[in-house]
């Protein structure tokens, strides 16, 4: 397939659907330090292919990671940004904690040190499209194009190189905007479609107590999962390091994923399960406004 032309057309009119970032300054990583028992740190590695297709995470899918109880997988997307995701990497390097980035890739270009922070501190490098677009609003031939740019302009960022593939085949889309012709063409390369099982709603307006405490009981009652956060949002970096202290003080457990040869355990929605960001993308695409706590991620 043809790929990596320059990034230029397609897409300028998505950048009025969400506040994107322009290129700003360093990203100086903090001295490594020695995590003791009493962080929240990493409890497993989680390494899985996509071998076939594969599309996770409850909120778009019925069917999801097999993580234990109390287990989560921490997501943040959207960035870089500078001024908020280097306190998410500090926040996160305090606890030892490792984590996966969704990263648009036009934000990667503009900010590559934060990118390459996010690689060298171990993390995992993963993909939210080149400009954010409603891929249902695209032609298949730019949505492709799309999506191939993110891959490229991320693993540049991060590595300094790019591939015909992406070095980790994590994708998830902008606005969990799925349509099943993109998801054939992924799955036909293995790359896994990414939804989430939960969410912090960082994309409403609240203060970072509030999102705290949101997040909080929403991890209560799903007893864990992926969770989709937004390291763009400065309530989300603010209210981070109190999360961190809480999931270990309520003894939740991360596990950071990677690309790996095996498919991953997986586990079927319960009876009755049915799209919720299905009714937002629909709702969005049709014009119409989502209700205020399923705006679009
Ligand atoms: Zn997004």
């Amino acid at each position: 397939m043809s790929r990596r032309r320059p990034p230029r057309a397609a897409t300028l009119a998505a950048a009025a659907l969400f506040a994107l970032h322009a290129p700003a300054g360093g990203a100086a990583a903090p001295a490594p330090k020695s995590c003791g028992p009493d962080a929240l740190g990493v409890s497993r590695t989680l390494a899985f292919s996509a071998r076939g297709g594969l599309a996770i995470g409850f909120k778009s899918y019925p069917k999801t990671l097999d993580l234990a109880d109390h287990e989560v997988v921490l997501t943040f997307d959207d960035g870089p940004a500078a001024g908020t995701t280097a306190k998410i990497l500090d926040a996160l390097a305090a606890e030892c904690v490792k984590a996966t980035f969704f990263l648009i890739g036009r934000n990667a270009r503009g900010l590559p040190a934060l990118v390459r922070r996010e690689a060298a501190e171990g993390h995992t490098i993963a993909h939210h499209s080149f400009s954010h677009p409603d891929m249902r609003r695209l032609s298949e031939a730019a949505a492709k194009k799309n999506i191939d740019e993110g891959f490229a302009a991320d693993d540049m960022a991060a590595y300094g190189a790019a591939a015909s593939e992406p070095r980790t085949p994590f994708f998830r889309y902008p606005g969990f905007s799925d349509t099943p012709t993109l998801n054939g063409w992924l799955a036909s390369r293995n790359i896994a479609v990414f939804g989430a099982d939960l969410w912090a709603s960082d994309w409403n307006k609240m203060t970072p107590q509030e999102e705290l405490d949101l997040v909080m009981s929403r991890l209560e009652a799903a007893k864990g999962g992926i969770l989709l956060l937004h390291d763009i949002k400065a309530e989300t970096a603010a209210m981070l390091p109190q999360l961190l202290r809480e999931m270990k003080r309520r003894g939740f457990r991360i596990v950071h994923i990677r690309p790996g040869d095996d498919p991953p355990p997986l586990r079927d929605a319960p009876a009755g399960w049915s799209s919720e960001t299905e009714k937002i993308a629909a709702g969005f695409y049709a014009g119409k406004p989502a209700p205020r706590a399923a705006r679009r991620p």
